[in-house]
């Protein structure tokens, strides 16, 4: 430097929040950081408890590793957690409404300067100037001007590699015939998990302290930990992912197996939601992949369309559509959760395998891949009825990649139909022969899959029936259902199975 450039300014100390745990929300290695847990957070709302220990695990891990570099501080409230820090703090802009709305009030106060949002592939500002004049904010037109913007599996003229931007049709096959996993057919290894450390051990006595005094609820369990607090955990989970999973993804992405929760999904969601990979380093390590040999264009094709489409879309629709979204209910859901669904406690009430299956798999893992989630849990509470914006806030707090950006368009628009079509055109409805043939729930189902009334009726099949019937005249101008809506017509059965539907009620299946 010489002495007429002007000095740089010296870098701020970053509050980091809990999602925002990675390298690339610091402007240089060695920053000053402040880390805080609010229990305030915890208490409000009931939460699942691997999510509780997975955000205070990789809170604590970040601390450790910045040592002197961090303040790490326990407070009530955010705001407390700035008191006495008499030095400039920056913040990159938080990823829910209330948290921005805090930093900004924090701003106004002097308090901290809120710098632009960090961990997505696309400004707000570039989403918005793409939707401006778009009568449809079409998933498929935004992923593909993604992938045109970071050159993501294209070929020299700027066309899609192997000749097209979707192998949806390759990649939703039903699980392979006669295999309880996945493996059985195809070989694929487990996940890779991590190994539990003292840091762990720590919170989870702190939570079971919590618990014991009555100070916090929760709900689920807190198993072993399987998703990643670090940056080294989810390198590693990464690319055990691309070598030895990413290849076999795509085929049987949507299918379910009793045996097998997590077939060849990547489970990189909790990690990528708390900041610790940036989704434009994932496609481009899923894309060299590719273009190595050892992942199939239509698995690298699938994924990417989760990583940089979907969950980018969802990021920027939460923004978009404001905060009245949370209150739309255009299909007229308005009923509470049952206490079962609630609290993930299927034993000895639910009979649908399926849905008891499913929930199982939330209590014990907070996780299921996005099938179960939109098929089973999301097309249940669709054919009851259940309060979108209820169910939205159940699926943040019972999911250990649950946010609200995430869960609100998710389960709003997408599986609820609670936006009137603006995310998707039609709702995402499906009796049992989905379910049948998507998954091995129903062999052991004390259900029939194609039975409608009577004992054995399914509670899928009579259930999408009933719905359609009720929703009937708030979707009779949709072309995407008419025939659905004719189908109902044809039904002979159709009074006994709504009669039947309205008997059980709200009663578990
Ligand atoms: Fe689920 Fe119906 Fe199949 Fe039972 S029969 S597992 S309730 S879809």
């Amino acid at each position: 430097m010489t002495d007429d450039e002007p000095a740089a300014a010296p870098v701020s100390r970053r509050w980091l929040f809990a999602d925002q745990l990675g390298p690339h929300f610091l402007d240089v290695p060695d920053q000053l950081v402040l880390l805080v847990e609010s229990r305030a957070v915890f208490r409000r709302r009931r939460f699942h408890r691997a999510k509780a220990h997975l955000i205070l695990s990789a809170l604590r891990h970040r601390a450790r590793e910045l040592g002197d570099a961090a303040i790490h501080r326990t407070t009530e409230t955010y705001r407390e957690a700035l008191d006495g820090i008499d030095e400039r703090i920056t913040v990159c802009d938080p990823t829910s409404r209330p948290a921005r709305d805090l930093v900004r009030r924090l701003e106004t106060e002097g308090l901290v300067d809120v710098l632009p949002e960090r961990g997505f592939v696309l400004p707000q500002s570039q989403f918005e100037r793409w939707a401006h004049g778009r009568r449809r904010l079409l998933l498929e037109d935004f992923y593909r001007d993604v992938r045109r913007l970071h050159d993501l599996l294209l070929d020299e003229n700027g066309e899609p590699v192997g000749g097209r931007w979707n192998y949806d049709q390759e990649n939703r096959q039903p699980p392979p015939r006669r295999v309880r996993r996945l493996a059985d057919a195809t070989g694929v290894p487990d996940p890779w998990w991590p190994d539990e450390d003292d840091l762990d051990a720590e919170v989870r006595d702190e939570l079971d302290r919590w618990q014991r005094d009555h100070d916090v609820e929760f709900v689920g369990e807190d198993g072993p930990r399987r998703y990643a607090v670090t940056r080294a955990e989810a390198v590693t989970a990464l690319e055990w992912f691309v070598e030895h999973r990413l290849d076999g993804f795509g085929p049987h992405e949507d299918a379910m197996l009793e045996q097998d929760r997590w077939l060849s999904h990547s489970v990189l969601s909790p990690a990528i939601n708390l900041g610790l990979l940036h989704p434009l380093e994932i496609a481009q390590r899923v894309v060299r992949a590719h273009t190595e040999g050892t992942a199939r264009l239509s698995s690298v094709e699938g994924f990417l369309r989760q990583v940089v489409g979907w969950r980018e879309y969802v990021w920027h629709v939460y923004w978009h559509t404001g905060e009245e979204y949370r209150q739309a209910s255009a299909l007229g859901a308005h009923d509470p959760l049952p206490r079962w669904f609630a609290e993930l406690d299927p034993d000895g009430e639910v009979g649908a395998n399926c849905l008891a299956h499913v929930l199982r798999a939330v209590r014990e893992d907070g996780w299921t891949h996005h099938i179960q989630r939109l098929m089973v849990l999301g097309n249940w509470a669709l054919q009851r009825g259940y309060d979108p914006a209820e169910l939205s806030d159940w699926f943040q707090r019972s999911f250990v990649d649950g946010y609200d950006w995430v869960m609100l368009p998710n389960v709003v628009g997408m599986s609820q139909h609670a936006d009137g079509g603006f995310m998707a055109t039609k709702p995402y409805a499906g009796g049992g022969a989905y379910i049948n043939r998507m998954s091995d729930y129903c062999g052991g189902c004390a259900y029939d899959p194609k039975v409608r009334v009577g004992e054995r009726a399914c509670p899928f099949t009579a259930g999408y029936w009933a719905f359609l019937a009720r929703v009937r005249p708030r979707l009779e101008g949709n072309p995407r259902m008419a025939q659905a809506l004719r189908g109902l017509d044809r039904l002979a059965d159709l009074d006994a199975v709504i009669d039947q539907e309205r008997a059980r009620g709200t009663a578990a299946p």
